[in-house]
């Protein structure tokens, strides 16, 4: 299994997973080019993609909707309550067969990887994190969620490598400059995941991952150092093999 993230942050957020012989992305909120880029990096080619996953309607995660659908014959799968205004924004006309639907808390089939797409608490319609398994290897995906409901943690047991959300300080979002009603959103229960819920999450887990790639960081209330530091705290390293810090601005990879 492989994970590579192209970005991930408030600026935009794209991640290619491999499960056996099926590529497929998630989200697609960076340019074509970065695209083009993190490919070149992978070693996969565009047409070799089964399908991108969109994980909810923010700009972050759907940006490059409109060029890369224009740019390339990717296919979409993309939440069914938003679909009407997904397709629009894409410029695609009835969707041109490339669209298809899912409802949160259902499960799919994409080539040989299934899909089980279950809510999260966030302010976009449907936004879900995503359970993906192939070949006997499993995958977690969640970002942009205001709490930790109280499915997720069985949901997140036993998977090889978890994608997990740690955004901010909530002491750093408190003091800093954004408007009253930005930190209100972010701190909220529909807003982001501080590290320290992340870490809580993780180290509550009886079966935990082999590896964590932490992503969504904000770059003002937050940092891979910061995050590092409550990672040792908790005693991280002891439950988990890997650990990684995907960015806004460079390639993470992670293989096992
Ligand atoms: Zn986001
Ligand atoms: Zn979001």
């Amino acid at each position: 299994m492989r994970l590579i993230n192209f970005a991930s942050g408030s600026k935009g957020n794209s991640t290619l997973v491999t499960l056996g012989e099926t590529h497929l992305l998630i989200d697609c909120g960076i340019s074509f080019r970065r695209l083009q880029l993190g490919l070149n990096f992978a070693g996969v080619a565009l047409d070799d993609i089964e399908a991108v996953i969109i994980t909810h309607t923010h700009s972050d995660h759907i940006g490059g909707l409109p060029v890369w659908f224009r740019k390339s014959h990717l296919k979409f799968l993309v939440p069914e309550l938003a679909a009407r205004s997904i397709v629009r924004m894409a410029g695609a006309g009835n969707g041109d067969g490339r669209f298809a639907y899912f409802r949160a808390g259902r499960d799919y089939r994409l080539a040989d990887v299934e899909l089980n797409a279950f809510p999260v608490s966030h302010d976009a319609p449907e936004t879900v994190g995503l359970k993906l398994v192939g070949e006997g290897e499993r995958l977690a995906y969640v970002t942009d969620l205001g709490v930790v409901a109280e499915d997720i943690p069985r949901l997140l047991e036993r998977q090889d490598v978890i994608f997990l959300e740690a955004n901010h300080e909530p002491e750093l979002v408190a003091a800093c400059s954004y408007p009253a009603l930005t930190k209100k959103r972010i701190l909220g229960p529909r807003g982001h995941l501080s590290n320290q819920q992340a870490l809580a999450l993780l180290t509550g887990l009886a079966f935990p991952p082999r590896a964590v790639v932490f992503g969504h960081l904000s770059e003002n209330n937050n940092s891979p150092e910061l995050l590092q530091s409550r990672a040792v705290e908790c005693e991280l390293e002891r439950r988990v093999e890997h650990v990684a810090v995907a960015s806004q601005r460079r390639v993470t990879s992670v293989e096992l």
